[in-house]
């Protein structure tokens, strides 16, 4: 049965198009590798065409009164609520997720619409009597202007709207640049905005190719009329764009590589430890950005962390994401499974044991073993880089000094994790973790009400909350002189 949001052509001033260049490319299963669809190669005139879209359409955005924009976004909200299974199918059609995965990622998509829906309406200035007494100012904040929002494949519906939800309601429009792995939950989600009512050009998608990202990334970058630049992906991307954006003095957001420490301590309830190791590590196959990477876990309930978590692991069900049942899919696609293979045999080269797994499913698909290490050290690639799969790499630790600086030897700082019943311990290590995000006791960090984003060479900007909204606008101050007071 075809899927009435799976879509073949890109969403560009209000108009369903083709690539100028009349060129496709193919979207595939990563669990069958089969053909889902094909979508438009977009270059640098299409985006080009999407830019003088959005940039025409923001003046009247801008203006809209906050409540009018609120409810063009709670209708799209309502709609993509209204969708959740159609656009379930799509994801897992092309992300490879279990569907349930899927139900709870476009969840978080009207929540944050809906929210920022909201705090648009709450925009308010600030106004006093400055450096003159017969003089008076007013600061105010207005929208950037046009965003360009390069998504990853990881989150192809919740990354987009956690982005345009701030963007949206600050006044901005927006052109999105979805992965290309996942154009097609993009594409669905332009065809339910359309619907809710949003004015041609506010919001414009843009698909491409590998072949073509550089190029479009140059004009995304380069082009002047585009006033900020919100991204989330790997550093390496991310310091290429932040260089392309220098020239035009772009605001940047840079969601990017994460290499997360998950720390149980001794006193730490390791049931619940346990459990959130679980999710932090194997959600989505290991696939997000703010994953537990190295595990470090005390020397006094060692043996019983690893005793749980194996009996947790045997019992995962991997398949096909919309076979009932199944809690792990595959990986995105061969090179990440081949990431995975490279951590793993150079874990067992420096003296791993591999308790659980250490190999691809079969030398076809992109389905990874969930993976359970011991006997591993800080020499090995796992210690030092963000592994992006299903590969639990366990460290033992003796005491909260050593474990800190180990935890801190990274050139990332997004999320961190750590469990411990010892309050004065909470606080200790939460303030000394060099994170932009850290969870006590909690391994799900992300909400549309928090800041999300990190420190170091895991980038800037906060997406979540009202944080996020500043990301989005300017400051104005605007001084009254002369006046008769
Ligand atoms: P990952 O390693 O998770 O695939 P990437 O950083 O490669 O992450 O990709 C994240 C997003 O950045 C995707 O939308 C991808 O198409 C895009 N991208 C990759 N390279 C470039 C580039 N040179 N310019 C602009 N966007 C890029």
């Amino acid at each position: 049965m075809t899927n009435p949001l799976s879509l073949s052509k890109m969403y560009i001033n209000g108009t369903w198009v083709d690539a100028q260049s009349g060129k496709m490319f193919d979207v595939t299963n990563p669990a069958t590798g089969a053909k889902v669809g094909a979508v438009p190669d977009a270059n640098v005139t299409d985006v080009d065409a999407a830019i003088t879209a959005a940039q025409a359409a923001f003046g009247p955005w801008k203006k809209m009164a906050a409540k009018d924009r609120a409810k063009i976004m709670h209708k799209w909200a309502d709609l993509i609520d209204k969708n959740t299974e159609e656009l379930a199918r799509l994801l897992t059609s092309e992300q490879g997720k279990p569907l349930a995965e899927a139900r709870s990622e476009i969840s978080a998509g009207p929540r944050s619409l809906q929210w920022f829906a909201e705090e648009g309406r709450r925009v308010l200035g600030e106004y006093g009597i400055p450096h003159k007494t017969d003089a008076r100012m007013m600061v105010g904040r207005q929208p950037v202007g046009v965003v360009a929002a390069i998504t990853p494949w990881n989150f192809p519906v919740s990354m987009i709207t956690r982005k345009v939800a701030p963007a949206l309601a600050a006044g901005c429009t927006v052109v999105i640049k979805p992965a290309e792995d996942t154009p097609l939950c993009a594409l669905a989600l332009a065809k339910l905005a359309e619907d809710a009512g949003f004015p041609k050009g506010v919001i414009n998608v843009v698909t491409c190719s590998l072949d073509n990202v550089v190029a479009v990334g140059q004009k995304l970058c380069g082009d002047a009329r585009v006033r900020k630049i919100s991204f989330t992906g790997s550093t390496e991307v991310g310091r290429i764009l932040v260089r392309q954006s220098a020239d035009t003095l772009k605001r940047v957001s840079m969601e990017l590589g994460g290499n997360a420490p998950f720390i149980v301590f001794d006193s730490a309830d390791v049931t619940s430890a346990v459990d959130g190791i679980m999710t932090s590590k194997f959600r989505n196959a290991g696939q997000t950005c703010i994953c537990a990477n190295r595990i470090y876990v005390q020397q006094g309930i060692f043996d019983q962390v690893v005793a749980a978590l194996e009996t947790k692991i045997k019992a995962l069900k991997v398949g096909p994401g919309d076979v009932d049942g199944v809690n792990m899919g595959p990986l995105i696609n061969r090179a990440a499974v081949a990431k995975v293979q490279t951590h793993v045999d150079d874990a067992r080269k420096h003296g791993a044991k591999i308790v659980l797994g250490g190999a691809a499913m079969d030398g076809t698909t992109s389905f990874y073993q969930p993976t359970l290490a011991v006997n591993t050290n800080d020499q090995m690639i796992v210690a030092a880089e963000e592994t992006f799969g299903p590969f639990a790499a366990v460290f033992p630790f003796t005491d909260e000094a050593e474990v800190m600086a180990r935890a801190n030897n990274t050139i990332y700082g997004l999320a961190a994790y750590f469990y411990s019943n010892d309050l004065g311990q909470a606080f200790r290590v939460s303030e000394g973790l060099e994170y932009g995000m850290v969870g006590v006791n909690e391994a799900l960090l992300s909400s549309e009400a928090v800041p999300v984003g990190g420190v170091k060479q895991s980038g800037y900007g906060r997406e979540g909350g009202h944080w996020a909204m500043e990301d989005f606008m300017d400051i104005r101050y605007v001084l009254m002189g002369g006046l008769k007071i």
